[in-house]
């Protein structure tokens, strides 16, 4: 059975990237969202295996928004997709409980191995 992703970004562009990158794998997109307001609203409603993470977008921002699914979930899996990669923004996914990150851009083959980790 396919694994059920929810992907959250506020850039079209991520949005297709990732549905191209997913493409005939064993992932499929179960939702898509453009906020973190929208993600912790869906999440309950989706169930996914797993979350890609956007950090920088309007309202409440991605870190946010995954510390509080992980607080209501704390079972979540998510997986931070950003080109942000300072190291305290590093320190803050991981310590919410981030399964992992993914550098922007990012190429098919380290998203699998990414998502492989999150979900062992
Ligand atoms: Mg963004």
């Amino acid at each position: 059975m396919s694994k059920r992703i929810m992907v959250v970004d506020d850039s079209r562009l991520v949005r297709v990237q990732l549905e191209d990158a997913l493409k005939g794998t064993e992932y499929e997109i179960a939702a898509y969202c453009r906020s973190g307001e929208d993600a912790i609203e869906q999440y309950d409603a989706v169930k996914p295996d797993l979350v890609t993470m956007d950090i920088i977008m309007q309202g409440i921002d991605g870190l946010d928004a995954a510390e509080i699914i992980l607080k209501n979930h704390p079972d979540a899996r998510i997986v931070m997709v950003s080109s942000l990669a300072y190291d305290d923004t590093f320190e803050r996914a991981k310590a919410i409980g981030a399964k992992g990150f993914i550098d922007k851009p990012f190429h098919q083959e380290q998203l699998l191995n990414i998502f492989e980790q999150a979900l062992a």
